[in-house]
């Protein structure tokens, strides 16, 4: 990135938001402490970060539903949730809600600093290399440019980065099968279990999104054995 990345971090614990920030601010970023969701809220309208690291468990508004929040109304911020709670359960829920990314506490921070710049990564725009910018998609067209799916009458849906990154993916290979194993690494850096279900949950996502049957998906089909290909309309 040739900007220094704004970094928010929502954390109410005070010794590890001041932890926090310094760590980042010696490792480059631009970053912002803020102690709950209210602040959070404001601190997004007045100037939106690049990047929310967002404690879970916060008084007040808790950290899914600010994802949430995020994810519809702030959909080119990249969250990252941190929580005490590890289980799988737990993981699912984070990216369910809209996180790019998840990191249990306690974590060290250099695999919290590789994480950050896995997602700030993706969150780039695509250039405009890639094959032109608007790919349709089964009932809908993938818009490259604006990051948003739009329907046959031009109503916009916005993407999260890890959508975004996967569509971005297939339309690149369209006709080719890609090896679930390698959409795991292109789309993120979690451990494979937690990984491999949360492929599957976002293909189902994206499936109910652009399939005209997500029941019998015809634009992104599985290959047994391999993981998932793209065809294009009409191919
Ligand atoms: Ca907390």
């Amino acid at each position: 990135m040739t900007d220094t990345a704004h970094i928010l971090v929502v954390e109410d614990e005070a010794t590890q938001r001041t932890m926090l920030v310094d760590y980042l601010t010696r490792q480059g970023f631009r970053a912002t402490g803020l102690s709950d969701g209210a602040a959070l809220r404001r601190a997004v309208q007045r100037d939106e970060p690049d990047l929310v690291l967002l404690d879970l468990g916060l008084p007040g508004e808790d950290g899914h539903s600010l994802a949430r929040y995020l994810r519809e109304q702030h959909a080119k911020v990249a969250v990252i949730m941190v929580t005490a709670a590890g289980s799988t359960v737990d993981r699912i829920i984070g990216l369910e809600t809209g996180a790019d990314d998840y990191i249990p506490k306690p974590f060290e921070p250099r695999e919290l600093l590789a994480r950050i710049k896995n997602v700030l990564r993706r969150a780039v725009p695509a250039t405009a290399a890639v094959i032109g910018s608007r790919v349709p998609m089964g009932r809908r067209i993938l818009d490259l440019a604006q990051r948003v799916l739009v329907d046959p009458d031009g109503v916009e849906e916005r993407l999260t980065a890890s959508e975004f990154e996967l569509l971005r993916l297939f339309a690149e290979n369209p006709n080719k099968p890609l090896n679930r194993e390698w959409l795991l690494e292109a789309t993120s850096h979690r451990e494979a279990e937690a990984f491999d279900r949360a492929i599957d949950l976002r293909i189902t996502r994206l499936r109910r999104k652009i399939e005209a049957d997500p029941a019998h998906p015809d634009a992104i089909r599985t290959v047994r054995g391999v993981g998932y290909v793209f065809v294009p309309p009409g191919g």
